[in-house]
């Protein structure tokens, strides 16, 4: 299957920035968990620590980040209704 670009002439710059629900800080970083892996699950049969993604925390506070989309109330078309009766 052909993965098409979605090809958007938008300004990244000019896109709204997600803040800290905290500290109101707008840069995050992405964070890991660190799991340890038994030598019976390890794929050459000694232990061992992987990591897997934990999203994002807040670069100052630490504040877990909320990757929920925000409802697009503001952009909802506004239809001017006309009743017939000129
Ligand atoms: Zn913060």
């Amino acid at each position: 299957m052909e993965q098409k670009a979605f090809k958007m002439q938008v300004s990244l710059q000019s896109l709204p920035m997600r803040k800290c629900a905290c500290c109101g800080e707008a840069k995050f970083i992405p964070s890991v968990n660190l799991r340890e892996v038994s030598a019976l699950l390890s794929p050459n049969g000694k232990p061992g620590v992987i990591f897997t993604d934990a999203g994002f925390i807040c670069a100052t506070c630490g504040e877990q980040a909320d990757l929920t989309p925000q409802d697009d109330k503001s952009v909802g078309i506004v239809s001017e209704e006309r009743d017939g009766n000129i």
